[in-house]
């Protein structure tokens, strides 16, 4: 880098040129030295060289750099100056290229992308609804409040007033990039900083959006919610999330449940789980037994000899499966409860039990094989 010209004299330029001055230097020689019209072998380099001047001298911050540090103020780390703050600096970082190469070539070097105004969806939204196990189970109907962008009343979600070329990137909303590392000089184009790709910057800013096009407000939105669901499911309500851009559609907003579990029922996707106590005497004995579900009790009846943990199937008395509209099946978990506190009688009870031949069966049998 030592022996690199000055930016100024690159240009032509005089060290207090104006803006204007800078900019029309650089067209003239851009013109001149193209490589797509000057065939001639320095072309090249030429070019590149009034391409990082300008780059430089056009930009306000970089030429206060340049006029204190020089070409210092752009190297990497390590100089003698000890400036390595600048690094990354990629020479047409920024630069008011293409406004220049529609002029000079019509425009076709950026594929013709002047003042994209792309209608754009709006953002979706995510929101967690806590339900109850019944809202879950049963569906219902929620009013849930969220913050949706709304296009601007003001600016009707322009973002501005008097809305002009963006000088930056001259409309075309994509600036050229000139990176040069060890392996060689890349070439990038990248959206405009300055109008963030829109090709067009406004002369005074929406006070009402800041510029966004878009406000915040809250929203209540009536929502039906479908039989069946559970914790982690989604729902997507299509079309009724933030408004969109230059006449996209609306973003659309996703429900998430979160179901509070229920003391009894448990939930297995569709199907219902509940654990039913019964008493050693009805487990020995059998019983009919009133068993509660979701839409009510019913009578069930345990077999006698009946085990804990022993499942009983209620088919279709499970929670409606919002994919397939089938219900899910219940099961009945039995919990055979010994009892811990027994009065005289009952111990008495008990004991006479135990005096009959109570371990007739086939667990103890093959147990009492190995004793
Ligand atoms: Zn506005
Ligand atoms: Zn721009």
């Amino acid at each position: 880098m030592a022996d690199k010209k000055d930016y100024y004299e690159v240009l032509g330029v005089s060290k207090t040129a104006t803006e204007q001055e800078i900019k029309s230097a650089f067209r003239k020689l851009a013109k001149k030295y193209h490589p797509d019209v000057n065939k001639t072998p320095e072309a090249e380099a030429k070019f590149k060289e009034i391409g990082e001047a300008y780059a430089v001298l056009s930009d306000e911050t970089k030429r206060k750099q340049y006029d204190q540090f020089g070409h210092a103020a752009f190297q990497g780390g390590g100089d003698a100056s000890g400036f390595g703050g600048f690094q990354g600096f990629g020479g047409f970082e920024d630069i008011d290229l293409s406004s220049i190469f529609d002029d000079l070539f019509g425009g076709s070097m950026f594929g013709g992308r002047r003042g994209s105004k792309r209608a754009t969806k709006g953002e979706d939204s995510l929101l967690r609804v806590n339900l109850t196990f019944e809202e879950a189970v049963f569906g219902c109907e929620k009013t849930i409040s969220l913050n949706l962008l709304e296009t601007c009343e003001e600016c009707h979600g322009k973002g501005g007033f008097d809305e002009k070329t963006c000088p930056t990137c001259g409309g075309a909303g994509r600036v050229i990039q000139e990176q040069r590392t060890m392996f060689g000089t890349f070439q990038s184009q990248t959206t405009c900083p300055n109008c963030g790709g829109k090709g067009k910057t406004f002369a005074r800013k929406c006070n009402k959006c800041s510029g966004k096009g878009q406000t915040s407000s809250k929203k209540d939105i009536v929502v039906t919610i479908p039989e069946g669901v559970d914790t982690g499911h989604q729902l997507r309500i299509s079309g009724k999330g933030s408004a969109g851009r230059n006449g996209g559609p609306n973003g659309d907003i996703y429900l998430e449940f979160n179901v509070k579990e229920h003391p009894l029922f448990k939930r297995d996707e569709s199907d219902i789980i509940v654990e039913v106590p019964i008493t050693v005497a009805e487990a020995a004995l059998g019983c009919k037994k009133e068993v509660p579900t979701i839409n009510g009790s019913v009578v069930l009846e345990i077999d006698a000899g009946t085990q804990s943990k022993d499942k009983l199937r209620l088919k279709g008395k499970g929670v409606k499966n919002p994919n397939t509209n089938k219900y899910g099946d219940m099961y009945v978990i039995i919990n055979v409860i010994i009892p811990t506190k027994l009065d005289r009688k009952q111990k008495e009870l008990f004991k006479d039990l135990d005096k009959t031949n109570l371990e007739n069966s086939e667990e103890f049998k093959n147990y009492n094989k190995y004793l």
